[in-house]
């Protein structure tokens, strides 16, 4: 298999024993890539800047160099991991616990908006590794509850998207309470050339560490558009892509799909639309109460529900290894999100589906502008048959 490099194995990494453990219990057995590549860079204590494919395992990699730093006598705050979701943040909780199970007494939590700061507070007590989103972080830092002065490693997740602008305001305000000493790692599967700029203001000539890639697709996944008739009239636009969606659904075998509108209103609508016509489906939107949202994903993950409706939400990071099959309800609005959106299929080298649902006209030149941007021509992207041949 592509990601699977015989040679080399964890022990090989020099990690600790409750490492390896940890690691075996978590049905991980031999790195991948940019695991091999990026874990003893980053645990000479080097800022790393980590691009990887979608699905090629970095939350362990910066969840691995966290865990060997730790100095479990000593109960400060001494990673702080931020990530652009409460989805994620919740998520590479999960990861680090997972890996660290063996590592007696570690406290790993995460940190959200939407859900109580009482809470919090009491999680922070003991806390060796936080996670969170930027705004709770900061609220956090700022009411003094939260101490980072002691934090030896800040890990960036999704790092192009925490350095947009809505979010560059936290963002600030959390570096500046950091140690001068500190440790940077920046992951992402995605890095504009602009951002290396933005991000060599907060790093010390940091490591670029990628396996190498030649194209940003991955290979597992087969892409498809279907093209359907426009309507300036929205709502028979709609009624068309509701039918397209429909037909997608109950022609193409999978285990389980995400569906991806670029409108929050459309999320739900759309899940109605098809648990009217019998495909059970349920939906995430910001709309939402946190807790609704970190419910829908554990539904995803526990195979409870089969499709899920979604805005560009969950279109990064987010970790549900069934998922096969991604449509693309809207053509989405450039190739990055693009990349993301498809990446929650194909997880970790496996084959997964990626369809996207485009008006004739501007919306299939989008898509094409797009598919020409990621190089995906020379990976066959097919116009979907009409009849039963697919
Ligand atoms: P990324 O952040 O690069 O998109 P994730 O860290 O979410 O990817 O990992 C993707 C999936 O691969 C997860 O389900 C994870 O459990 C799995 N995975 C990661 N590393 C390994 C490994 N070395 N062996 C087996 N599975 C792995
Ligand atoms: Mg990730």
């Amino acid at each position: 298999d592509i990601l699977i490099n015989e040679q080399l194995s964890f022990t090989s990494l020099l990690l600790s024993d409750k490492t390896l453990t940890g690691l075996t219990k978590s049905g991980f057995e031999k790195p991948s890539p940019i695991q091999v590549k990026a874990i003893p860079v980053g645990r000479c204590g080097f800022d790393l800047i980590v691009k990887s494919k979608s699905g090629t395992g970095k939350t362990a990699v910066f969840g691995i160099i966290a865990l060997e730093m730790l100095n479990l006598s000593n109960n400060d705050i001494q990673v702080l991991i931020l990530a652009p979701t409460r989805e994620i943040a919740a998520q590479i909780c999960d990861v680090i616990k997972s890996i660290g199970a063996d590592y007696e007494g570690l406290k790993t939590e995460y940190f959200i908006g939407g859900l109580p700061i009482e809470d919090d507070i009491e999680k922070l007590k003991g806390c060796h590794i936080a996670v969170g989103a930027p705004g709770r972080i900061r609220h956090l830092m700022e009411s003094e509850h939260l101490k980072i002065n002691t934090v030896k490693l800040l890990v960036m997740d999704e790092a192009d998207k925490l350095m947009e602008s809505s979010f560059q305001h936290d963002i600030n305000k959390i570096y500046h309470k950091l140690p001068p000493q500190k440790q940077i790692i920046a992951s992402s599967a995605t890095y504009p050339d602009k951002l290396n700029k933005f991000l060599a203001k907060y790093m010390q000539s940091p490591s670029h560490i990628s396996p190498n890639i030649d194209s940003p697709l991955l290979l597992g996944l087969k892409h498809f558009v279907s093209e359907v008739k426009t309507h300036l009239n929205i709502i028979r636009q709609y009624n068309i892509k509701n039918e397209e969606l429909i037909r997608l659904l109950s022609k193409i075998s999978y285990t389980q799909c995400l569906v991806f509108t670029n409108f929050q209103s459309r999320a739900e609508s759309i899940s109605n639309t098809l648990n009217r016509s019998g495909w059970g489906s349920t939906y995430i939107s910001a709309a939402q109460s946190q807790n609704e949202r970190l419910e829908a994903i554990q539904s995803l993950k526990d195979m409870k529900c089969r499709i899920l409706l979604s805005t560009d939400l969950t279109a990064r990071g987010i970790d549900a290894s069934n998922v096969d099959l991604v449509i693309n309800y809207d053509v989405p609005i450039d190739a990055s999100t693009y990349l993301h959106r498809m990446g929650r299929a194909g997880r970790y080298g496996s084959r997964g589906i990626c369809i996207s649902i485009a008006g004739k006209g501007k919306e299939l030149m989008q898509f094409q502008n797009i598919i020409g941007m990621i190089g995906g021509n020379t990976m066959g992207v097919g116009k979907l048959p009409n009849d039963d041949t697919f």
